[in-house]
C-alpha cells in the first residue's frame, strides 16, 4: 500500500481518514508530535524519537492513549507495510476531541493519538544548501515538539520564496536553530552547537551527530554561536531527522564555509553509515 494512517483506533490510507471538528488540534493545535525517516523499511532512532515524543507530551500534560511498547510495535508494522522503503513516519497527540473552550480539564477528555506512514526521502547529503536568516520570534518553549507551527511555516514560506531550502533562526546576535532543524558549525576542528535550552529543539539527529563526532575524537562545544561566528565558520551544517547532515553553503546570498570540506565529509559519512547499519543494509561501521 502507498501509505497508511491511524486515528483513535481507525486505520486507512491518509486521504480516507476524517477527524471532528472538535478535535483540539484544530481550534488550539493543542498537541505534540514527533517524526523520523526510514530507510530500508525501518524508522532512524525511532527508541529516541518515542522517548522524546512521551516527553514532549508529558510536559503539556497530555497523556497519549498507549503504551510505547505498542506504539512502538505499530509504526514499525506501518513502516514494514508500505510499498516504499524511504518514507517518513509521524506520531501526535493532541489533546481530544472536545467543546471549543481554553481550559482543558473538560468531562470525558482523552487525548487522540495520530500515526501516519508515508513515502519520502531523505534530504541529499551531496549537495549544497542555501539558507535565509530571520529573527526568532517564537515562544520561549522550543525545546516541547509542537503542533503550533505558525512562526516555522512563514520561515519556511520565506526561504522557498528565496528559492532557499532553510531558514536559520537567531535571537539578535545570537543562532538558536532552524526552521525545522538544528544548526552548527565547524570552527578550527571542533563542532560547535547551541545548547539544549527552551530556546532550541533538542535534535534527535543533532545528539546522533555529536555522539559521533567525540567517538571520532572531534571536540564538541555546546554553546551558543553568533551570527557573525556562522557566517566565518570554516563550516556550517543542519541536521534533522530528514537531514542527517546538509552542509550549506549560501546564507543571505553570501558564501559561506568550504574550509573544511575534509572534515564535514567525514561527518556525512558518518552519518550515513549510522543509518545504513540501522537499517541493516552494511556490515556496520
Ligand atoms: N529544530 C526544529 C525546530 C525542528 O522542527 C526539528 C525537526 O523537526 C529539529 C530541530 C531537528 O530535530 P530532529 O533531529 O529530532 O528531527
Amino acid at each position: 500500500m502507498e501509505n497508511i494512517a491511524y486515528y483513535n483506533g481507525t486505520i486507512a490510507p491518509i486521504e480516507q481518514m476524517r477527524v471532528p471538528m472538535d478535535e483540539r488540534a484544530c481550534y488550539f493545535a493543542d498537541g505534540v508530535y514527533d517524526a523520523m525517516f526510514t530507510v530500508g523499511h525501518v524508522p532512524l532512532a525511532l527508541d529516541d524519537h518515542l522517548a522524546r515524543f512521551y516527553r514532549s507530551a508529558k510536559k503539556v500534560e497530555i497523556d497519549i492513549p498507549m503504551p510505547i511498547g505498542e506504539l512502538r510495535e505499530m509504526v514499525l508494522d506501518f513502516c514494514r507495510r508500505i510499498d516504499s522503503p524511504d518514507a517518513m513516519a509521524y506520531v501526535q497527540a493532541t489533546r481530544g476531541v472536545g467543546p471549543r473552550g481554553h481550559a482543558f480539564r473538560f468531562a470525558g477528555g482523552k487525548a487522540s493519538l495520530w500515526v501516519f506512514v508515508k513515502p519520502d526521502v531523505l534530504d541529499p547529503m551531496d549537495r549544497d544548501y542555501r539558507c535565509i536568516t530571520m529573527e526568532d520570534t517564537r515562544f520561549l518553549h522550543c525545546d516541547i515538539k509542537t503542533i503550533n507551527l505558525l512562526p516555522s511555516v512563514i520561515y519556511t514560506q520565506r526561504a522557498e520564496e528565496r528559492g532557499c531550502d532553510e531558514t536559520i533562526l537567531h535571537r539578535g546576535e545570537r543562532v538558536t536553530e532552524c526552521a525545522h532543524s538544528n544548526v552548527h558549525i565547524l570552527k578550527d576542528g571542533a563542532l560547535r552547537t547551541a545548547p539544549c535550552d527552551n530556546l532550541i529543539l533538542p535534535g534527535i539527529t543533532r545528539a546522533h551527530r555529536i555522539a559521533q563526532c567525540r567517538q571520532m575524537g572531534i571536540p564538541v562545544i555546546e554553546e551558543p554561536f553568533t551570527v557573525r561566528e556562522m557566517m566565518e565558520a570554516d563550516e556550517v551544517f543542519f541536521t534533522s531527522a530528514s537531514a542527517l547532515c546538509c552542509r550549506v553553503r549560501e546564507i543571505d546570498g553570501k558564501s559561506v564555509g568550504g574550509r573544511d570540506l575534509e572534515l564535514i565529509g567525514r561527518i556525512q559519512r558518518a552519518a550515513w553509515d549510522e543509518a545504513l547499519c540501522e537499517a541493516g543494509l552494511s556490515g556496520g561501521r
